[in-house]
């Protein structure tokens, strides 16, 4: 049978291509600023209703449009940027060019308001409402100059893409990585966001791109943050004019994800997993264990050797020289933390506010040793341990360990720097990691369900202050935290009400073990339901054994070690920590014979 070919009104086809490109609220919210950017706007105000579903409104102080520009800019292929294709390449496009506007109208209704700077202060300003390709209503209004525009019911045309909107929480997040990232390229323009009518964000006009930083990511990071210094470039790379700037902070202050990477090529915000590989190599080992930096680095080059079109919005972007770019990136983060002289400065535990209203957290400080009885209790030890089973193992596990003998007589010699207990019997020394192991056993045991939870209900109970979004999070799985012996409810927006938690997690530990698990919620929330509560068990339980264990630094009884070297031989993975660093390490006795020739 013949099929019949329909020619979709224009209307309906720019609904179509607008739905392809605009797939979320974030993704307007990028245009609009990168419009009002263009403008020259030096002062910029964001207001969201209903995570922007409702109305997203952007009001600036730029060169506003005229009566004439404010009919034209709904019409596709409407820009003042460019007059023929051979401009394309040479304004650095990013975003789609002549496209925005139209296609942001197609999929709501939108009421712009404006007036051409320079104009006298009596002269009225544009008031024009648009939806679906058609003027609903149009006049003069008095009015700032600048442009304020406002859209209402994004998607209401286009329920399919309204119904692949993800959750209020990570689309929040998204509108926000793209402010933040929007301000950190332009510390000159002030930027402020209201969500339902709530200040957000408020960030002034600064001086410097640390300034900005500080604002927009944490205000204690200032004295942390670490400039990227010139260096040696490959030839090639000059003559691409490549130019790196930028800021890293100092790796006591991670972060518990790759969230504050920011990536900028041209004065554009952009994605490139390349980029945040070099930074980490960059790093090497100077992070703790799953633990991530804050990262800002400006990257200037000629644009014809970058490829934009990668990724249909080109969020994402190639080097021609990836390699190069790589390695000059690795090689500047790595001469900026050799630059570092002393210890980094703590953070305080409690953030400051004052740019921004959302409290943002910062890494406390380690916990000061608590007095060994109460993180390590003792019960009933056999004061002989098991040795045999203990060396049997290492022999079966270890295989750098030539074969040798099972010596059954292994003898605790002592505890080194507080941090390592040796061992040593006729055919070697073995070093243990307190810190470790005892992790190693507390997750294995608290997996198997094996331990009673050690819970205490708080005298004083504690309130744990943490951003809203964190604590929506946290409430899905009270339940799991309960069964961890921690017990708390909701007492405010952005407060928790700890009654009860096993006794090493209190204060700064509780709130950073909140802060972790909510991270982790959001970092890997798309991931299948079923492997998500896995994985998500896996870690926080991980992080618990962690901030339970016995920490590097403890002095420990000879009871106490022998008690934990029996329970590291009796647990199930017991040569690593559950973070993957080791927990043992056996020096062959003939190791050390041969070293001093014997
Ligand atoms: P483009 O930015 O690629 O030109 P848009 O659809 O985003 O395309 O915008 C169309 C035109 O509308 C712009 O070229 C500009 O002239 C005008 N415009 C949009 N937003 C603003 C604004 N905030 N201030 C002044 N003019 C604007
Ligand atoms: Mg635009």
């Amino acid at each position: 049978m013949a099929t019949k070919i329909n020619i979709l009104p224009p209307q309906e086809a720019i609904k179509i291509a607008a739905g392809e490109v605009i797939e979320r609220q974030a993704h307007v919210v990028k245009e609009l600023i990168e419009n009002s950017l263009d403008a020259g706007a030096t002062a910029i105000s964001l207001y969201f209703n209903d995570t922007g579903k409702a109305l997203i409104r952007i009001v600036d102080n730029g060169a506003g449009m005229s009566k004439e520009d404010a009919h034209n800019c709904f019409l596709p292929h409407a820009t003042s940027k460019i007059k023929s294709l051979d401009d394309l390449t040479s304004i650095g496009s990013f975003g789609f060019r002549g496209e925005a506007l139209a296609s942001i109208a197609a999929i709501s209704s939108i009421t712009l308001i404006t007036k051409e700077e320079g104009t006298p202060s009596d002269t009225l300003g544009y008031k024009i409402v648009y939806c679906e390709g058609t003027v609903l209503e149009e006049s003069a209004v008095a009015c700032p100059s600048g442009t304020d525009i406002q859209i209402h019911n994004l998607f209401f045309n286009t329920p399919v893409r309204k119904k692949f909107l993800k959750n209020d929480d990570t689309e929040w997040n998204a509108i926000m990585a793209i402010v933040n990232a929007m301000s950190l390229a332009h510390h000159s323009v002030s930027f402020k966001v209201f969500r339902d009518n709530k200040m957000i964000l408020n960030a002034p006009t600064v001086t410097s791109q640390k300034d900005r930083i500080a604002q927009i990511i944490d205000l204690n990071l200032t004295q942390n943050l670490i400039p990227l210094p010139p260096i040696a470039l490959p030839a090639i790379l000059e003559k691409q004019n490549f130019f790196l700037t930028g800021f890293i902070s100092h790796p006591n202050v991670g972060r518990y994800n790759k969230s504050h990477f920011y990536f900028f090529v041209n004065h554009r915000w952009i994605k490139n997993n390349e980029l945040g590989k070099a930074v980490l190599k960059g790093y090497d080992n100077a992070l703790p264990p799953q633990r991530y930096p804050v990262v800002c680095l400006f990257i200037d080059i000629d644009q014809q050797h970058i490829d934009v079109n990668v990724h249909p919005k080109k969020e994402e972007i190639r080097f021609t020289n990836t390699g190069l770019v790589g390695t000059a990136v690795a090689t500047a983060v790595k001469n900026a933390l050799e630059s570092l002289a002393g210890p980094a400065i703590q953070e305080p535990v409690t953030p400051i506010q004052s740019f921004t209203q959302t409290p943002r957290y910062t890494a406390p400080i380690p916990q000061i040793f608590s007095p060994t009885s109460e993180i390590y209790p003792t019960r009933p030890v056999s004061p002989k341990p098991n040795f045999n089973t203990l060396i049997n193992t290492i022999v079966q596990e270890q295989t750098v360990i030539t074969p040798k003998q099972v010596q059954p007589e292994f003898s605790i010699t002592g505890q080194l720097y507080n941090t390592y207990i040796v061992l040593q019997d006729e055919t070697g020394i073995t070093i243990i990691d307190q810190h470790a192991a005892h992790e190693r056993v507390v997750y294995e045991r608290k997996k198997q369900s094996f331990e009673k939870v050690e819970t205490f209900p708080l005298l004083f109970p504690e309130t744990v202050t943490l951003e809203q979004e964190q604590i929506k999070a946290l409430e899905k799985t009270k339940k799991f935290f309960s069964d961890q012996g921690i017990m708390f409810e909701k007492i405010s927006d952005r407060e928790l009400l700890v009654h009860a938690a096993p006794p090493a997690i209190k204060g700064p530990t509780l709130t950073e073990l909140f802060c972790e698990a909510a991270h982790f919620m959001q970092e890997f929330e798309h991931m299948d339901p079923s492997l998500f509560t896995l994985k998500y068990n896996e870690y926080v339980l991980g992080q618990i054994a962690c901030k339970t264990a016995i920490k590097a630094g403890d002095p420990l009884t000879s009871e106490q070690m022998h008690q934990l070297v029996n329970d590291l031989f009796s647990v199930d993975n017991r040569f690593r920590c559950v973070h993957g660093r080791p927990t043992i390490w056996t020096i062959p006795k003939a190791t050390l014979e041969k070293q001093f020739r014997r």
